[in-house]
């Protein structure tokens, strides 16, 4: 499967990866995607200041012939799933992953591990939840998975887990293989932290084909269904406000 949209990276904002915008934007177009969010870490994570998420709305929806979608990883400070990012940052955004680090939240076991994801999902402004296979932190996938099911949210597919992330191909390939049994939608990113590797997937395709989760749950298979999930989702987070 082709993979049209990259829904995880990150500029230099995030303070320890590597790249410009611009120069990520070039990189994708070089690459053969048709776009990538921008989701650089919250502000828990070091240098990245609210400001930055604030101002992102000033760049153009097109940069070097793809497109820009805005967005954050924002971190998950407790087991309540609260966030580094007010929600007056966060409605400003196309895109917003939640995630545990090691940086803001110490692993707990798997209920509490559990219920801070799940009740990120729970948070009327995410839209999905980063890098789930992560080993420091053993959740019950199926709970986590069905959660975000219910919530129409999508789990993460994370590329750069089989680089950086020792020990998360088995937990990830048995996410996918939930999320083909239940029906969770899935966001597939690349979690570039350098220009070279926005848009670069290798082996989520492969995992995506072998776990039989179904074209139509990718929600960035290509721009017109990542649009059509953005539009959903803008809609709800504009009801849940009024
Ligand atoms: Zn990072
Ligand atoms: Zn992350």
């Amino acid at each position: 499967m082709h993979i049209a949209i990259d829904t995880h990276t990150h500029s230099l904002a995030s303070g320890h990866a590597y790249s410009t915008v611009a120069e990520m934007a070039q990189s994708a177009r070089r690459r053969g995607v048709r776009g990538f969010v921008l989701t650089d870490h919250g502000p828990a994570m070091g240098s990245t200041h609210r400001y930055h998420f604030g101002n992102l709305r000033i760049l153009p929806r097109h940069i070097s012939g793809v497109y820009f979608f805005t967005g954050v990883e924002a971190n998950i400070l407790d087991r309540n799933g609260g966030l580094d990012l007010d929600d007056a940052y966060l409605e400003r955004l196309d895109f917003v992953l939640a995630g545990l680090h090691e940086a803001c939240l110490a692993p707990s076991d798997v209920e509490g591990n559990t219920l801070a994801l799940i009740r990120a999902l729970e948070h009327p402004l995410v839209d999905a939840i980063s890098h789930p296979g992560n080993p420091v932190y053993p959740i019950d996938a199926r709970a986590v998975v069905l959660a975000a099911f219910a919530n129409g949210k999508a789990i993460e597919l994370n590329e750069g887990s089989f680089r950086v992330r020792a020990g998360s191909e088995p937990n990830c390939r048995e996410i996918a293989r939930l999320c083909a049994e239940i029906g969770t939608l899935v966001a597939c990113g690349t979690d570039a932290h350098y220009k070279d590797q926005v848009g670069r997937f290798e082996k989520l395709p492969t995992l995506i084909r072998a776990s039989g989760i179904q074209a139509e749950q990718v929600i960035n298979r290509n721009l017109r269904s990542f649009e059509a999930f953005l539009a959903r989702r803008a809609a709800e987070k504009h009801a849940h406000g009024l």
